[in-house]
C-alpha cells in the first residue's frame, strides 16, 4: 500500500479535459460552452481549474459572487466571467475587473446601469436572469415591458445574454415542468429579442439539463457538476470521472476491548474488542458530525472502515477491526471508486454538498 503524504485533495486534470470532451460531445458544434468554477470549482481550486480550463478553451466562465471573479481575473485569466449572484456594493468592483454581472431585479438593473453610467461605459456587457419556475432569483416574464424601457437608450450597457435556470433537470419525473419552463423561456426570449432589435446569447441549461434536455441548449450551456466528474444519474456517471480524490492516512491504530468507550461524550462504547484507527481528518476539513456513529466510511485496502463515534474537528476514528492495515498507511475517503455521491449519499446528502465542503486547510495537488 503507498504512503500518503497526510491529508490531500488530488485533483486528476486529464480527468478533467475527458469530462468537458464528454460533456462538449453532447453539444452542436456552435454551442458555447460555460465552465461553472465557483465555490473554489467545487472544493477543488478555481485558479488552477480556470487556466486548465482556459486552455481547453472554454468560452465562459461563471462565479457566484464577485470575489470569486476578482480572484480568477488576479491569477491572469481573460475568458469572460459572468457573475451570477452579485451584490450591488460590488458594481465598480465589477467594471474595474471586466467581470459580467447577471441581473434579476429592477432594483439590480438600475444600480448596476447609474454605477457603468458613472465609470462612463459604453456597451458594457450584462446578462437578465429570469425566473421560469425555480423562484429563486429573475425577473418575471410580466416584467419585460419595464425591463425594456429602463434599459431603452442606455448606451453604458449591452445586453450579452438572456438566460434562466431549471429547477429539477436531473428528474425525470418533473420533465413536464422542466418542458414548461424551457417553453416560458423561448416565450420570454423571444419578446426580449423583439424589443431590443438584437439577440444575445440565451442558455438555460446545467450539467443535468444539457444530458436530459439536448433541445434546451440554444446558444450556450453552464457546466459545473459534469466538469468535477459527476452527472446526477448512474448512466452519465459512467461516462464522467470524478477529478478529486481526497485520502488521509492512518495516524495511529488502538485496540478497545469491551467496556472501553471511543471519542467525545463517549458516542460508542465498545462490546466487544475493536480496532480503530485515528485518522488526520475531521469536520474542520469538511467531514460533517453526521458522517459520525457509522454513517460513512472510508476505505482502506479495499475495505470499507465506518467512521465510529463522533467526528471531532480535526480528527475521525474508523473501525479496521476486519481490515489488515499499519499506521502511516493510505485512506481513501472518497475518489473514483467509493465516489463523493456514494460517501455523501451515506448522510442522504449529494455530491456538490461534500465537494464543496472540504475546507481550505487540505492541501489540493493536482496532477496533468
Ligand atoms: C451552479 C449553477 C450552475 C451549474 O450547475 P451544475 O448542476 O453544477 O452543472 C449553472 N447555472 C447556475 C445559474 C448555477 O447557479
Amino acid at each position: 500500500m503507498s504512503k500518503a503524504q497526510g491529508t490531500v485533495l488530488e485533483i486528476d486534470l486529464k480527468a478533467l479535459k475527458h469530462n468537458v470532451a464528454f460533456l462538449k460531445s453532447r453539444l452542436q458544434p456552435n454551442t458555447k460552452f460555460l465552465a461553472v468554477v465557483k465555490a473554489f470549482a467545487y472544493g477543488s481550486d478555481s485558479v488552477e481549474i480556470a487556466k486548465y480550463l482556459e486552455e481547453l478553451h472554454v468560452d465562459y466562465f461563471a462565479v457566484a459572487y464577485v470575489s470569486e471573479g476578482v480572484v480568477l481575473r488576479e491569477a491572469g485569466i481573460t475568458t469572460p466571467i459572468l457573475v451570477l449572484h452579485p451584490l450591488p456594493e460590488s458594481f465598480e468592483t465589477i467594471i474595474e475587473h471586466c467581470l459580467e454581472p447577471s441581473l434579476y431585479s429592477t432594483r439590480v438593473l438600475q444600480a448596476f446601469i447609474a454605477v457603468a453610467e458613472d465609470k462612463k461605459q459604453s456597451n458594457y456587457p450584462i446578462h437578465l436572469k429570469f425566473n421560469t419556475g425555480l423562484n429563486r432569483l429573475g425577473f418575471a416574464e410580466a416584467d419585460i415591458p419595464n425591463v425594456l424601457s429602463i434599459i431603452q437608450d442606455k448606451r453604458a450597457i449591452n445586453v450579452t445574454s438572456l438566460f434562466s435556470h431549471l429547477a429539477a433537470s436531473e428528474d425525470l419525473k418533473e420533465s413536464a415542468f422542466t418542458l414548461q419552463q424551457i417553453e416560458q423561456f423561448i416565450s420570454i426570449a423571444s419578446t426580449m429579442v423583439n424589443g431590443l432589435g438584437y439577440t444575445p446569447l440565451l442558455h438555460q441549461c446545467n450539467t443535468s439539463g444539457i444530458l436530459n434536455y439536448p433541445n434546451a441548449h440554444f446558444d450556450m450551456v453552464r457546466s459545473g457538476i459534469g466538469l468535477y466528474g459527476y452527472g446526477n444519474d448512474p448512466k452519465f456517471n459512467s461516462y464522467l470521472k470524478p477529478i478529486a480524490t481526497l485520502k488521509t492516512i492512518i495516524s495511529q491504530i488502538h485496540t478497545l476491548k469491551s467496556g472501553d468507550s471511543l471519542g467525545y461524550n463517549r458516542a460508542l462504547k465498545a462490546t466487544e474488542t475493536l480496532r480503530t484507527a485515528t485518522l488526520p481528518i475531521g469536520h474542520a476539513d469538511g467531514i460533517a458530525r453526521a458522517y459520525g456513529n457509522r454513517k460513512g466510511y472510508v476505505i482502506i485496502n479495499n475495505q470499507k472502515a465506518p467512521i465510529l463515534g463522533n467526528v471531532c474537528m480535526d480528527m475521525i476514528m474508523v473501525d479496521v477491526t476486519t481490515i489488515k492495515c499499519n499506521e502511516g498507511d493510505e485512506v481513501i475517503v472518497f475518489g473514483a471508486q467509493h465516489t463523493a455521491e456514494q460517501f455523501s449519499e451515506t448522510i442522504s446528502s449529494i455530491s456538490y454538498e461534500i465537494l464543496t465542503a472540504i475546507s481550505q486547510r487540505v492541501k489540493r495537488v493536482f496532477y496533468r
